[in-house]
């Protein structure tokens, strides 16, 4: 099937197909077939040797929450070994697409609390405070003195992260700080 469609990321891809199910809407995409380098030998194959379809949660599009179906390739090389393609959507091992986990990481940082970024991302909130922690030691690194508290913060947020990690606790704050400083 051919496809005119294109969406903000997907240039690259092939969309198979769009479709909206329970108020979500849906991606089937796949990559075009091209050479790939063999990781193995440094030859070049493209020769299919399977596929597998990965699900995926994406950043809303047109406010709906947006799932992708990835028909993902795997290549044989001459040498006998198999890969995965390259792709520009999802990272190896990952079910959030590259997209999602940006957007994630700047609310998480962004939104009060963990709860609204977990509900605006039809996600768990342990999944939000994950991609916080992963922020705050890049955070830390760039800059030396933070504030350990702050006057405006509020009974919600402390409630909320008195019942998290420690670094999430301790961090959401100082993140905020670090953020609206710049
Ligand atoms: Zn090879």
């Amino acid at each position: 099937m051919n496809s005119t469609i294109t969406l903000p990321g997907f240039e690259e891809t092939l969309i198979k197909k769009t479709e909206t199910r329970n108020g979500q809407y849906i991606i089937h995409f796949e990559m075009p077939i091209t050479l790939h380098d063999c990781p193995y030998c440094g030859g070049q194959t493209k020769k299919v040797h399977d596929y597998r379809i990965t699900k995926l949660k994406h950043v809303k599009i047109a406010e709906r929450m947006t799932i992708l179906f990835y028909r993902k390739r795997r290549y044989v090389c001459g040498c006998g070994k198999r890969f995965a393609e390259k792709n520009p959507i999802v990272d190896r091992f990952q079910r959030y697409s590259k997209d999602w986990n940006q957007m994630a990481k700047l609310r998480a940082v962004k939104e009060k609390t963990f709860k609204e970024t977990a509900e605006q991302y039809g996600t768990s909130v342990s999944t939000i405070i994950r991609r916080f922690d992963r922020i705050i030691p890049q955070a830390l690194h760039k800059k030396q003195s933070i504030p350990l508290s702050s006057p405006s913060m509020s009974l919600k947020g402390m409630q909320e992260m008195k019942s998290f990690s420690s670094s999430s606790r301790m961090g959401k704050q100082k993140i905020q700080s670090i953020f609206c400083q710049r």
